[in-house]
């Protein structure tokens, strides 16, 4: 039988990657700080410990995996990683987790690793204009993040191509534009955007803020369909870095209109300070298509039908 390990199994992409390599006939063993939030892990095996930790990071992998999906990171919402309050945290916790994966994930043969990083690498200049930002893979240098998590993502992308280099590791790196869904965080300061909205209007009854003047414009992927690119990457011979996103580009205000569209609610938007990251930000998919004929299947507006109907019965509305 085919056997992965999933270190971040207990995160919102982490538990539903695990699910689906069930599904597709693997042993699975998930590893995480914490269980999954929202019903119990479909993995054969569940690890509860901390990958900065290098006896935990080794012990995890002893058994012959096929693939390794490194997906666990010091992460949450614009408020978690914009605030610049959790910055050395982010940037420590997630370097550390990365370094051991790749230096033991060579030591102990594991087929193929798996990396996640993000469309916070993109540079600054890139994005400043909400109507066309550049988010081609090759647009990552000079680099610029906006974010320290930003930047401790392009180290790791760099430290995975490394040992690809030098030692032959072979690895699949991503970088994963907005993601959501059911079953991810929807309160308590670590949701991103669409759960946040959601929640929002599934609670209000005559008015929602939102940070900034909502002009800002930004592309969200359904968890499905991210699933399905990580598996399609993991197929392809295409080492990456390779953008798993939507090109379905929205501003918030207009994303606001479309969630109370879907909720059946009129509320007024007020617009308040808060951090918001970069201007806009688009996922630009030719690459992913070209090497692994991967596409999103589901709009925006299908995946936030899904995403409001699960906040609502959450929030017990
Ligand atoms: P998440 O926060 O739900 O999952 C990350 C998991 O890592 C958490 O369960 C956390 O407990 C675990 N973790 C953190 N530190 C750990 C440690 N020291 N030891 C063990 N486990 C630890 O985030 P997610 O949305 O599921 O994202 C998964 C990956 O995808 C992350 O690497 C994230 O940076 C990347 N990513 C996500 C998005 C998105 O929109 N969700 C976008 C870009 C990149």
């Amino acid at each position: 039988m085919k056997k992965a390990v999933v270190f971040g199994a207990g995160g919102f992409i982490g538990a539903h990657l695990v699910r689906r390599l069930k599904a597709e006939g693997y042993w699975v063993r998930g590893v995480d700080l914490k269980r999954p939030a929202f019903g119990a892990s479909a993995a054969d095996e569940f690890v509860v410990g901390d990958l900065r930790d290098r006896d935990v990071v080794d012990r995890a992998i002893d058994r012959g995996f096929e693939a390794l999906y490194q997906l666990a990171a010091d992460m949450g919402g614009a408020g978690y990683l914009f605030s610049g309050d959790n910055d050395a945290a982010v940037m420590h916790n997630s370097a550390l987790i990365n370094l051991h994966t790749a230096e033991l994930a060579l030591v102990r043969k594991v087929g193929r690793v798996f990396f996640s990083s993000s469309a916070c690498i993109y540079p600054k200049y890139n994005q400043v204009d909400p109507d066309n930002p550049k988010c081609a893979e090759d647009s990552a240098y000079p680099a610029d993040p906006d974010s320290e998590y930003g930047w401790e993502k392009l180290f790791a992308e760099r430290l995975y191509l490394a040992f690809h280099k030098n030692h032959g590791l072979d690895v699949r790196i991503a970088r994963f534009h907005n993601v959501f869904g059911p079953e991810g965080p929807w309160r308590g300061g670590k949701e991103k955007a669409p759960a946040a909205l959601c929640r929002k209007v599934a609670e209000a009854t005559d008015a929602i803020e939102i940070w900034g003047d909502g002009q800002q414009t930004r592309s969200f992927l359904y968890v499905d369909d991210c699933i399905d690119g990580i598996l399609a990457h993991m197929r392809s011979d295409f080492v990456g870095p390779v953008n798993i996103g939507s090109e379905e580009m929205i501003s918030i205000n207009d994303f606001a209109n479309m969630i109370m569209d879907v909720s059946g609610k009129r509320l007024i938007i007020k617009h308040v300070a808060g951090p918001q990251g970069v201007r806009g930000r688009n996922s630009d998919n030719a690459l992913a298509w070209e090497k692994m004929h991967w596409a999103p299947k589901l709009t925006l507006r299908e995946g936030i039908e899904r995403l409001y109907r699960w906040v609502l019965a959450e929030s017990g509305r």
